[in-house]
């Protein structure tokens, strides 16, 4: 399983594919990506099956200006085109990338989103459903009902995060699941490993975990749960890709 994600570049979509090709040696059964103009178009692709059956799937159209990736190792769910990742929140706003296991899905689906449409039988879409919920009904922006709902969900998890209504950031959190930023001049970029991001930058700082990362195209700022800012240096990796 792996995720990658990118705001900055034109090549949004080449990167995405290219970065889920190096991580396949994680393993995985689906791959999906999304992918944002900012212009108002935007897609969603998905597909059970090899990264070369979503390569298919994505057309030409297909480009932006920040998208996310990601290969799905199942634990919730049948391998399906309903369950691959991106999943998005049931008013269309929130797109979410997840890797590992949140293990209260179940209590947090029954207690606060049992009037919710769901798409899917995985624990993920309960998050992004969370993080809608929390938006509308606490009337919190996309960083703030992303932070709510992350002190909430309980279990492992790297998660990357774009709000439709305002495409110009990546939300970035991490708990015993792997997940990188990487640095770059006038754009940014996570993944699960370095290997994906070295065509884009040698750059690479450490997310810690239950901290979380608000990204964008020139500025990354990390903070815990609580609200604190985090200064981390980036390290320089020596590695050709
Ligand atoms: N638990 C999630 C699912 O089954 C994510 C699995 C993964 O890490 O790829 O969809």
């Amino acid at each position: 399983c792996g995720i990658v994600g990118v705001i900055g570049k034109s090549n949004t979509t080449e990167i995405l594919l290219n970065g889920l090709e190096k991580l396949a040696y994680r393993g995985y059964d689906s791959a999906g990506i999304y992918v944002n103009s900012q212009t108002g178009q935007d897609y969603l692709v998905k597909e059970p099956g090899k990264i070369s059956v979503l390569q298919a799937a994505v057309g030409p159209e297909v480009q932006g200006t920040i998208g996310v990736g990601h290969t799905r190792w199942a634990t919730h769910g049948v391998a399906s085109q309903a369950n691959a990742h991106p999943h998005v929140s049931a008013d269309g706003r929130f797109y979410l990338v997840h890797n590992g296991v949140l293990t209260n899905y179940a209590e947090l689906r029954a207690t606060y989103l049992a009037d919710v449409q769901f798409a899917s039988e995985t624990d993920t879409e309960v998050a992004v459903q969370l993080i809608a919920k929390i938006a509308h009904d606490d009337q919190l922006s996309a960083k703030e009902a992303f932070r709510k709902a992350l002190t909430m969900i309980e279990g492992s998890y790297a998660f990357v995060m774009v709000d439709r209504d305002d495409p110009e950031t990546l939300y970035v959190a991490k708990n015993k699941s792997p997940l990188l930023i990487g640095v770059g001049d006038g754009f940014n970029v996570v993944c699960s490993d370095a290997l994906a991001m070295l065509n884009e930058t040698k750059d690479f700082i450490e997310i810690h975990d239950r901290e979380m990362v608000t990204l964008k195209k020139n500025s990354l700022q990390i903070e815990d749960l609580d609200g604190t800012f985090i200064h981390r240096a980036s390290y320089h990796v020596e590695m050709d890709a």
